[in-house]
């Protein structure tokens, strides 16, 4: 072992660049503690004093430590943390610091093996923090089913939808609502790909025994956005057999991914399938109403000053998913504050011009072809073709009238679009459609209908 005085200093100057990366709280934590043992043949041996220490440190910093040794001394390839109680080191004479073991405030009621093995919860994602609409209402109340019950009614229970739709904050409701009623129980919660990483960990490290144990504790496990380990065959097996270990011990698991368990591709065949027992519970895109009151709860949770007209034109426009909402309310709140002048609508506009276009953007002609076709039940092609009969003119002049509404392109383009047809004909069919509304109720709800499954 070469423990002689360079490396020393090595080690001195890393510990100074840490403890400026993570700040003096976390240096303090995790750091500090540690001991260097010596670099043998470009293997870095660091001791902590704990199991817990030594799954946290490597999960949290042991890329930054590889990668700091390595501008120090370039045979180093790998940094290896190891455990040596204070007792085992006094004998040994070493001097690990017997320092307490710490505990991590935002894990509380948890023992530390476990927080190490978890992901910490937003304190922002709860049940009185959700709101509920006709999109998310099945998977709200089977997540407080999950929260409330005191036996297993289904499992798992799957969480599905697009991005930026509330899963995360379904599954962590779920885990502060227990942790708050029932401090004992275990509750674990993670993303999908952070259980790859420790399972590769453990593997790696050879503590696959205590992995297995770890994860076959828990009262509930809830691994989210679990599309990630498609593909992923020695993790897919590995949460299988966690899964069944789980289920048939009566312990609750909830997962959450982008599909339903039937369109999870490259994932085995026998885990889709099992992912599909329990309860499958979709969140569907938001709706114009969900979209709005989500504004409200949140201007008033902040005590932001917003008017009416300015929220209703953010939920008219900002139709892609909950976090692109939440973060153009935010944008709006911050300058705001930073001129100290309410904001309105034209500033609304301007501030927010490039969220506007992307959402905009997501309405494709083609889309509306589509959806109008499909709602008429006729073809396809007959958007585009010379047909003439009122069955298929009227479907594709109300698909006129849409894109112009919802689409970004000029007469012209849109006239292109649909047969190379004249950008007079496109205007036609405009004035046509708006005219039949004004006229016909009924027509103007299916126009209505469709407008709106097109812009969710
Ligand atoms: P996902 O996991 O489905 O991608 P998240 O749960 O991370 O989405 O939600 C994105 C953001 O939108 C979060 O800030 C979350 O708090 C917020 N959000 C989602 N759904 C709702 C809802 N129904 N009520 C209030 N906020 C919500
Ligand atoms: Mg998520």
């Amino acid at each position: 072992m070469t423990s002689g005085s360079a490396t020393e200093q090595q080690w001195a100057r890393i510990r100074g660049r840490m403890r400026q990366i993570v700040g003096e709280g976390a240096y303090k934590s995790w750091l500090k503690p540690l001991t260097l043992l010596g670099v043998v043949e470009g293997e870095v041996r660091i001791s902590v004093p704990t199991r817990f220490m030594r799954d946290w440190v490597s999960a949290h910093y042991l890329d930054q430590l590889r990668r700091l040794w390595q501008e120090e001394n370039d045979a180093v390839h790998t940094v290896e943390v190891t455990v040596v109680t204070p007792r085992e080191s006094a004998a040994s004479g070493e001097g690990a610091p017997a320092e307490a073991r710490p505990v991590s405030e935002a894990m509380p009621n948890l023992n530390g093996d476990l927080a190490a093995y978890g992901a910490p919860l937003d304190p922002r994602f709860t049940f009185e923090d959700f709101v509920v609409g006709k999109p998310n209402e099945l998977a709200h109340a089977a997540a407080q089913k999950v929260a409330e019950a005191t036996t297993v009614s289904f499992n798992p229970l799957f969480l599905y939808g697009g991005v930026g739709l509330g899963k995360t904050h379904l599954m962590h409701a779920i885990a502060w609502h227990i942790r708050r009623r029932h401090p004992t129980r275990k509750v674990l919660y993670l993303s999908a790909e952070k259980f790859m990483y420790q399972f590769i960990r453990a593997l790696r490290f050879k503590h696959v025994m205590d992995f297995k144990e770890m994860f076959r504790s828990v009262d509930v496990l809830m691994i989210d956005d679990v599309q990630f380990i498609s593909g992923k065959e020695n993790t897919q097996e590995e949460f299988f057999h966690t899964f069944n270990a789980l289920v048939d011990q009566n312990r609750q698991v909830v997962v959450s991914a982008d599909k339903s368990p039937s369109d999870l591709e490259g994932m085995e065949e026998r885990l889709r399938s099992r992912l599909g027992w329990g309860l499958v519970a979709d969140i569907h895109p938001t709706t114009y109403e969900l979209r709005l009151g989500i504004l409200e709860a949140k201007a008033e949770q902040h005590s932001y000053d917003i008017p009416r007209k300015v929220m209703e034109f953010l939920a008219h426009r900002i139709t892609s998913n909950i976090r692109e909402l939440e973060g153009s309310l935010n944008r709006l709140v911050a300058h705001a504050e930073l001129v100290g002048r309410p904001i309105n609508l034209e500033t609304a506009q301007d501030l927010l011009r490039d969220l506007i276009r992307a959402n905009d953007r997501r309405i494709t002609i083609d889309q509306i072809k589509r959806q109008v076709a499909e709602h008429f039940k006729v073809r396809l092609s007959d958007m585009a073709s010379a047909r003439r009969a009122r069955a298929v003119a009227r479907p594709r002049q109300v698909a006129m009238y849409l894109a112009k509404r919802l689409t970004t392109r000029s007469l012209p383009e849109i006239g292109s679009k649909f047969g190379g047809r004249d950008h007079t004909t496109v205007m036609h069919a405009v004035k046509k459609v708006e005219e039949l509304c004004s006229l016909d109720p009924a027509f103007n709800e299916e126009v209505e209908l469709l407008k709106r499954m097109l812009e969710n």
